[in-house]
């Protein structure tokens, strides 16, 4: 008889999207002739950079031709690109990264869930709250944790994220082995600076414990003193595996191309005692289970590093920047609390009452559609996300409904 992995069976639902749009479709059912603001979605909204679609147009007509066609690239990226990539990214802010630790891969997302699998299941995992999903999900389902009971699994180290800590979780108080941070943050918009994330990678020098830093927003960083990687940080090269992706960097969500940083540095330890290369690990769960991303992907992709890709990305995320401005002054205007929205495209509101009450009240009063915090975790609670991505004509038309329906 086939048996399927219980693990499967401990997941939440995940109700909260397909929530949002059951309370969506359902008012606009009632309210046929109003239009409603999406400020909810965490996908951008603005076409690729013309400096990418060129390369990717070039990489394709490549593919066209007999002389010029790819089968199979490398599993771990073409070297243009890795190249690009650890000179870019890492070199040119003091980050001593070299292009054969880089792994390019289709998403943040896969690899972000499945590094787990190289890992023993018996340790000891601290997850953020509130949080992007995949972290706690992925973990769920390879059985390191028991049951969900009062919102949360046993056997998982909460780090809450609050408004008394700034929304950057403080250090735990039992030892963990794993850690995964995500700065720019997901849902909240907070951001690390230097001294903080030093402090996460010194306990995991101390702890022999590994951080999976996922900086996928690092290109809406603009305040210079802020480590847009964790390599910026003395020592991380020990015990840190760093995430990027160019979903949210250049708009390549429906086009696919992120990649991991897994320094030869790292190690973790079997249960003699002996020290293993976690990039041999990954190096060898990438060959075999992922077969590299598409080359006029990686082209376009490699276009975002010329002068004129850089510019355009720049232009890119100064956009949504400039929205999350506009949604920071209004909101704060209006008496509320936030964070995030300043280095990142996530303003992260206490709403002053409960998330879902809130999301009805702005859905119902404004025809505005937000993100209820507690969708992502207990810390969640009595917040909602806003999100930059969208035209700044809507996030106008959006603030001024908003202040009227709350006046
Ligand atoms: C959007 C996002 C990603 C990017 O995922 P991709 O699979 O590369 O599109 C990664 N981490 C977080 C926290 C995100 O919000």
């Amino acid at each position: 008889m086939i048996k399927i992995n219980e693990n499967y069976l401990k997941l939440q639902a995940s109700y909260l999207f397909s929530d949002i749009a059951k309370r969506v479709t359902a008012y606009q059912k009632d309210n046929p002739t109003k239009e409603v603001i999406k400020l909810g979605i965490g996908d951008v909204t603005r076409a690729l950079p013309d400096a990418c679609i060129e390369a990717f147009r070039k990489g394709v007509a490549e593919m066209a031709e007999d002389a010029t066609f790819r089968g199979y690239g490398p599993e771990q990226g073409y070297a243009f690109l890795r190249e690009k990539i650890a000179a870019e990214d890492f070199q040119k802010r003091g980050a001593d990264i070299s292009p054969d630790e880089i792994f390019v891969s289709d998403g943040a997302k896969c690899d972000t869930g499945n590094i787990q699998e190289i890992f023993s299941n018996d340790i000891t995992i601290a997850i953020p709250d509130p949080v992007y999903p995949v972290y706690l999900d992925t973990n769920v389902m390879a059985g390191r944790t028991g049951l969900f009971s009062d919102g949360r699994y046993e056997d998982i180290v909460y780090l809450d994220s609050t408004k008394e800590n700034g929304f950057v979780p403080e250090l735990p108080e039992t030892p963990v082995d794993l850690i995964y941070l995500c700065f720019p943050n997901n849902p909240t918009g907070s951001t690390i600076t230097k001294d903080q994330l030093k402090t996460w990678v010194d306990y995991a020098r101390k702890e022999k414990a590994l951080i999976l830093f996922d900086a996928a927003y690092e290109a809406f960083i603009r305040d210079e003193h802020l480590p847009k990687s964790i390599y910026e940080i003395e020592g991380a090269r020990e015990v840190a595996i760093e995430f990027r992706s160019y979903s949210k960097t250049a708009g390549f969500t429906g086009t696919r191309c992120a990649y991991t940083v897994v320094p030869k540095t790292c190690m973790a330890w079997d249960t003699k005692g002996n020290a293993h290369l976690i990039h041999a690990l990954w190096n060898r769960r990438h060959s075999t289970k992922f077969n590299g991303v598409s080359y006029p992907v990686q082209k376009a992709a490699e276009a975002i590093y010329n002068e004129e890709g850089k510019k355009q990305v720049k232009g890119l995320t100064d956009y949504y920047l400039k929205n999350a401005q506009l949604i920071r002054k209004e909101i704060a205007d209006m008496g509320y609390e936030l964070t995030g929205g300043e280095n990142s495209p996530y303003i992260w509101i206490d709403g002053k009452t409960d998330s879902w009450a809130f999301f009805d009240l702005l859905l119902k009063e404004a025809g505005v559609v937000c993100t209820p915090g507690a969708g992502f975790g207990k810390c969640g609670q009595g917040y909602i996300r806003i999100s930059a991505f969208n035209s700044y004509e809507n996030v106008k038309r959006a603030m001024e409904r908003i202040r009227k329906a709350l006046k």
